[in-house]
Order: C-alpha cells, then structure tokens, then sequence
C-alpha cells in the first residue's frame, strides 16, 4: 500500500494550523499513514466487507430513529461517522488516508470547540446502536459478525480521534508549562533560561543586520542591608516592584530579564549607547522615587555597554557592563556608567 505525497502533504498542514509542531507528534500522525497501519488496528478486507453489507441494509435516514437524532448534539460528529462508516465502506488506499485525516481534523475540532471527548463516544454509542436495532429488524443472518465488525470500525475511528484530541491537549499544555519555565516567579521577568534561548539569536540578529543592540546590568544598591533592616520579605517586595516597574519603564522589543539575586539584566534592542543611557537614567529616576509598602526607598547602579563589531558573543558585551556597574558602584552607587 502506498500513500500518495498530498495526503501527507495535507496532514502536516492540518497539523501546523493547529499549532502541532513538534516532530515526534507530526511523525506520530504520519504514521497513521503508513502501509501496515490498517492490519494493526484489526481492520481486514471482511470487516470492510461486513461494512458494506451494513450500508447497504441501510438507507442514512433508516440508521437512526428521531429520538437518537436529538442525542447526537452535534451534527458534525454524526456526519463524521456516518461519512468514516461510508469511506470505510468504499475502502481502498486513498480513502484510507482521507479516513485518517477526517479523524484528526475531527479530533481538533472537538478540542478547539470544548468539547469533551465524551460526547463524541456518546454519539458514536447512540449510532452504533441503532445500526444493530436496524440490523436485528431486518433480520441478517449473521448479525454477530456485521456486529463485530462495527466494533472494530467504531474502535479505529474512537482510536484516531482521541489520539488526535489529546496530543492537542497535551501540546497546549506543554507549551504553558515551557512558557511559565522561562518567567522568575518573583519579578515576572524572564530568567536565565529564557536568556540562554535568547542569546545567540540576539547576536546574530545585531551582527547580520548591523542594528545597535544595548545591554546593561543593573545591581539594587544596599540590597543586604534592606534586608537586614526591613526582612526578607520586604527585600522580596523590592525586587517585586523593580520587575513591575521594569516592564512599564521599557518597550516592548526590549528584553528584562532576573540576572540573579537582586541583579537584572536588559537588552535593548535597536538601540543605541546613546538612547539606552537615556532609558537606564530614566529607570534609575523612576525607581529613585519609589515607594515600597510604607514608603521604603531605595536606588540601583547600572553599567552600561553596546555590542562591539570585534564582539564573538553576548557575553563579551554583558562583561564590559559588568566592569561599567562596579565602576558605578565605585563611584559611590545610584548611578549609570557606560
Ligand atoms: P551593593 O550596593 O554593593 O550592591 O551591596 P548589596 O548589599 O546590594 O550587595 P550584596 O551582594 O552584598 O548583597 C546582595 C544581597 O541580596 C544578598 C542576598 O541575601 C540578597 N538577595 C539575593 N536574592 C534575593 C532574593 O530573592 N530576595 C531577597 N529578599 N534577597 C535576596
Ligand atoms: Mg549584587
Ligand atoms: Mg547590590
């Protein structure tokens, strides 16, 4: 059996419109394609057979009497599987991977819709049974087969669906967890995670482009002695406050990020040692004149540096701010030095 390169081709773009990137979930639902997929769900060439007879004893309208109608909620479950149960009838290659792909868009469909998968096994339950309510009125012969073989049928798309519907799940939630593992609980900045991320495609960005990229590291001034004075809790509220004044103080495109302790870290972006001295001042003056519960004050020195043309990585530019925050601190503290 062989899958021809469209419905892959469609696959993987059913795949990334809805957000599943990651490889070894897009090789998962690939494999659906592959030529031995149909034997390992059970599905042979008889229960394909057995399908037909069914649909053939069947007008749709026959399938279900108008009280099972109303269960079935949503219409386009219920066209789902009667259109799964039709291709299956007609089964041959192509339709097989027409059959995979109809269930994993309806696998996303129903997580993008909120709905629980349960409903879907609901449905398929109320039209499983009244397929074999038909199929006992019309008195087939071998009604344990045609039976068994609608199990299966119902077992492979239930398979497929759900498989779809919680890699969703599982992917949205994967990527929260990867996004919270890149915040400091304490300042809502990035953290050092975030930064190794960062790093090399900020460099590489400013060294391609040859726009300006600015970095300072900012140090609280005193940090210990607010610490020893006022409690640690404070000192945590300091930091607190230094991150939510961080973000409103920069723009966007800017990049703040928890260095350490009580050090921080901003990457400004297109920007120049010019401009980004006039930021740091800034945010020296706004923290300057910040009050912190019941108006404790305190200040930051800030060292300042640009990323050089003889510069290899990000590291060389944060080493020179470094040498630029203890000069500050040198100089006697709650200032910018570049
Ligand atoms: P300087 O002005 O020279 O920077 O002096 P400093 O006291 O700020 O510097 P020092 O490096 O001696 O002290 C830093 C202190 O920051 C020590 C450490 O206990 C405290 N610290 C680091 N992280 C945290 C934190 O998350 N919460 C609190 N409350 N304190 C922290
Ligand atoms: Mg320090
Ligand atoms: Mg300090």
């Amino acid at each position: 059996m062989s899958v021809s390169v469209d419905y892959e081709k469609e696959l993987l773009n059913i795949l990334v419109e809805n957000g599943i990137r990651k490889k070894d979930v897009q090789n998962l639902f690939l494999e659906f394609l592959s030529e031995d997929k149909m034997k390992y769900f059970g599905i042979e060439d008889n229960d394909i057979r057995n399908l037909s007879i069914i649909k053939s004893m069947l007008g749709d309208d026959k399938i279900l009497c108008k009280s099972d109608q109303d269960i079935l909620e949503d219409s386009t479950i219920k066209d789902f599987i009667l259109a799964f149960l039709q291709t299956m009838c007609d089964f041959n290659t192509q339709n097989y991977a027409k059959l995979i792909i109809k269930a994993i868009n309806l696998g996303i469909y129903l997580f993008s819709k909120h709905i629980d998968l349960s409903v879907f096994y609901k449905s398929q339950n109320m039209l499983n049974s009244g397929i074999i309510r038909v199929l006992r009125d019309e008195l087939a012969s071998d009604i344990f087969e045609l039976v068994g073989s609608l199990v299966k049928f119902s077992n492979f798309s239930l398979g497929v669906v759900s498989l779809a519907y919680y890699e969703t799940l599982l992917l949205k939630e994967i990527n929260r967890v990867h996004k919270e593992a890149l915040i400091d609980p304490l300042s809502g900045l990035y953290n050092r995670l975030k930064f190794e991320e960062l790093k090399s495609i900020e460099f590489s960005r400013t060294k391609r482009y040859k726009t300006p990229l600015s970095v300072c590291l900012m140090d609280i001034d005193n940090f210990k002695k607010i610490n020893d004075n006022y409690g640690h809790f404070i000192g945590d509220e300091v930091i607190r406050n230094i991150g939510a004044l961080l973000k409103v103080t920069t723009r966007k495109s800017d990049i703040c990020i928890r260095w350490g302790g009580e050090e921080f870290l901003v990457l400004f972006t297109h920007t120049t040692i010019d401009e980004a001295f006039v930021a740091c001042e800034k945010i020296r003056c706004n923290i300057e004149n910040l009050k912190v519960l019941d108006g404790l004050k305190f200040t930051i020195s800030l060292g300042l540096s640009e990323v050089l043309e003889i510069d290899n990585s990000l590291e060389d530019a944060i080493a020179r701010a470094d040498k630029s925050l203890y000069l500050a601190k040198a100089k006697g503290k709650n200032r910018t030095e570049v």
